[in-house]
């Protein structure tokens, strides 16, 4: 993945701004994505989805931190898709930041600790296709709160082993549930599977 932002959407990319309408736009072709949300601060934050080697980001030369280098890979990689995209990438505020995309193992375990546990990506790192990564993080802060406030432990450790198993079990069906969505949006049926999930 490659994402950028722009700040002042309204000014900067109005094209794309308009079409966004407050909300968030999926496009997909040639077994790649290209996602567009807009932001509560009048911004938007917008990242390509494309399949390539997993050192892309060394082995491709490219600086990311250089907009023209960003916009001649996305007119070669993104070719016959609609100029409109173009404004998105040529109006970006700052650089751009590669964003290679890794999963978790979905039976990751470990032996819980008396002092110490995680939450967030830290603990379950995905793809973010599925959409849940910011609400998984913040369930497992509630979860944790309530095992660490509940009377039922008598010890620290046993609190966190019940949020770890808890969280575990949760996060691998989400890992489950976004793989199959970043197989699914990045293949010749996605416009398919998206239109299956919201109708
Ligand atoms: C392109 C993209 C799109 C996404 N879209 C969505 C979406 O639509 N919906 C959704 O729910 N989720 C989405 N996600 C996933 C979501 O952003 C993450 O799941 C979420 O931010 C995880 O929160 P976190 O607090 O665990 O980690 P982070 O948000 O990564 O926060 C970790 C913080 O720790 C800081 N940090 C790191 N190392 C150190 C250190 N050594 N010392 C001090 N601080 C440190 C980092 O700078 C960072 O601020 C998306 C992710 C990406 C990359």
């Amino acid at each position: 993945m490659v994402e950028g932002a722009v700040y002042n959407s309204a000014e900067s990319t109005p094209k794309i701004h308009e079409l966004l309408n407050g909300g968030k736009i999926f496009a997909m072709n040639d077994e790649k994505t290209l996602i567009t949300s807009s932001k509560g601060d009048g911004s938007l934050v917008f990242y390509t989805g494309c399949k390539t080697d997993e050192d892309w980001v060394r082995n491709s030369g490219i600086d990311f931190t250089d907009k023209a280098q960003v916009l001649t890979w996305f007119k070669t990689e993104f070719a016959g898709w609609d100029s409109i995209w173009l404004e998105l990438f040529a109006n970006a505020s700052g650089g751009f930041i590669p964003r290679p995309q890794y999963c978790m193992p979905l039976d990751q375990t470990w032996e819980a600790q008396t002092n110490i546990t995680m939450l967030g990506d830290a603990a379950h790192l995905m793809p973010p296709f599925a959409g849940e990564g910011v609400n998984m993080a913040m369930l497992d802060a509630v979860e944790l709160s309530e095992q660490l406030n509940s009377e039922t432990h008598t010890n620290l450790q046993t609190a966190i082993a019940a949020y770890e198993t808890q969280m575990r079990a949760r996060a691998s069906e989400t890992a489950r549930e976004t793989l199959v969505a970043t197989e699914a949006l990045h293949s010749p049926e996605a416009i398919e599977f998206i239109i299956n999930i919201i109708s």
